[in-house]
């Protein structure tokens, strides 16, 4: 057994010496392996004669106690000596503020978003949610929008399955079926989420970004109500009020359609965003076509309604002057950061 009481006193003595904690990983390694004392005393345990063979075992047991403690009293000697040496050099300052955890922060669009909720949900909103992917039924066939239609078309719609009957919701409209199933009216909704459409991307196209669909179903629904609500959406965006204009538009799902257009919030005579007309073409809306109520359960002999399908991206490209629509979902920090 001297030979064994050699190999405990080396071990303990290397571990004491250890000079830092990687020598002292690699020691942990090498005293507790099958090498090590500890290994070399169960190695033995075959070949002793059976009565001995319980003692050397708790040997064993003990010794590998013995020298897991040395190796922690020694990793905590290291790192306290550590600690001391940084306290005590000429660079510590123990009055500097502690480093700061590094925050994220709320996408443009998200923030965008959120603005807006809380101002529909202040007049009365319901914020609903739907499903990205979407019957057919929902995204064309209730919204009156005809077979033929070339919205329908591959070349725009992503299709989920074979026979197309599951497709990437091309715009947040399917929301407006959707809410008339789950509300009765009166009712006021706004639909907020993604939509993707199978575009070539460019600066000013993308697959996949983001919209706003809202809907009001109420008794005498009419275009001044329409056009109240959509300024003070403006006015919520810009911070001041802002003039708006209708120009008549042809969507399948409303009657009369039309194309809303904002004055320029940056310019009074013309700048590179309104294309130097003052006007910025912002959404499409109108008053709800009686088929669309029909294919929601509502009877539009008793009631009407308005809906809008504001482009949330680029209703946040012109909130920031952002004038790559890839940006936004580029996941690039030195983009994202800027919002911080
Ligand atoms: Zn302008």
């Amino acid at each position: 057994m001297q030979e064994f009481d050699d190999l405990r006193r080396t071990a303990l003595e290397r571990v004491t010496a250890a000079a830092d904690l990687e020598e002292l990983r690699e020691l942990e390694r090498e005293v507790l392996g099958k090498d090590g004392p500890v290994g070399r005393l169960l190695a033995s345990i075959p070949a002793l004669p059976p009565e001995s063979r319980r003692e050397t075992g708790q040997r064993a047991n003990t010794l590998k106690r013995e020298l897991e403690a040395a190796v922690l009293e020694r990793r905590n000697a290291i790192e306290e000596a550590a600690l001391e040496a940084e306290r005590s050099g000429g660079s510590f300052d123990p009055t500097l503020p502690a480093p700061k955890p590094r925050r994220g922060s709320l996408h443009p669009i998200t923030r965008v978003t959120r603005e807006l909720e809380d101002l529909f949900t202040s007049m009365g909103w319901h914020v609903l949610d739907g499903p990205e992917v979407e019957l057919e039924r929902y995204n064309f066939d209730a919204l009156n929008i005809p077979r033929d239609h070339p919205a329908r078309d591959t070349m725009d719609t992503f299709r989920c399955d074979p026979e197309g009957k599951l497709v990437l919701r091309t715009h947040t409209s399917p929301g407006q079926v959707r809410a008339m199933e789950r509300l009765r009216p009166p009712f006021r909704a706004i639909v907020p989420g993604k939509v993707f459409r199978n575009e070539t991307v460019d600066a000013s196209h993308e697959h996949t970004f983001h919209q706003m669909e809202g809907l009001c179903v109420d008794r005498d629904v009419s275009v001044g109500h329409l056009i109240g609500t959509m300024k003070t959406l403006l006015r919520g965006i810009f911070g001041k009020d802002i003039e708006v204009r209708l120009r008549p538009g042809y969507f399948p799902f409303v009657e009369p359609g039309f194309e809303l257009d904002a004055r320029c919030p940056f310019c009074t005579s013309g700048c590179s965003v309104c294309k130097q007309s003052t006007w910025i073409e912002l959404l499409p809306c109108g008053m709800v076509h009686p088929n669309v109520l029909r294919a929601g359960g509502i009877d539009p002999e008793q009631w009407t309604g308005f809906a809008f399908g504001l482009g949330l991206s680029r209703l946040t490209m012109l909130r920031y002057g952002i004038d790559d629509v890839r940006l936004l979902l580029s996941g690039d920090l030195r983009f994202l950061e800027q919002f911080a």
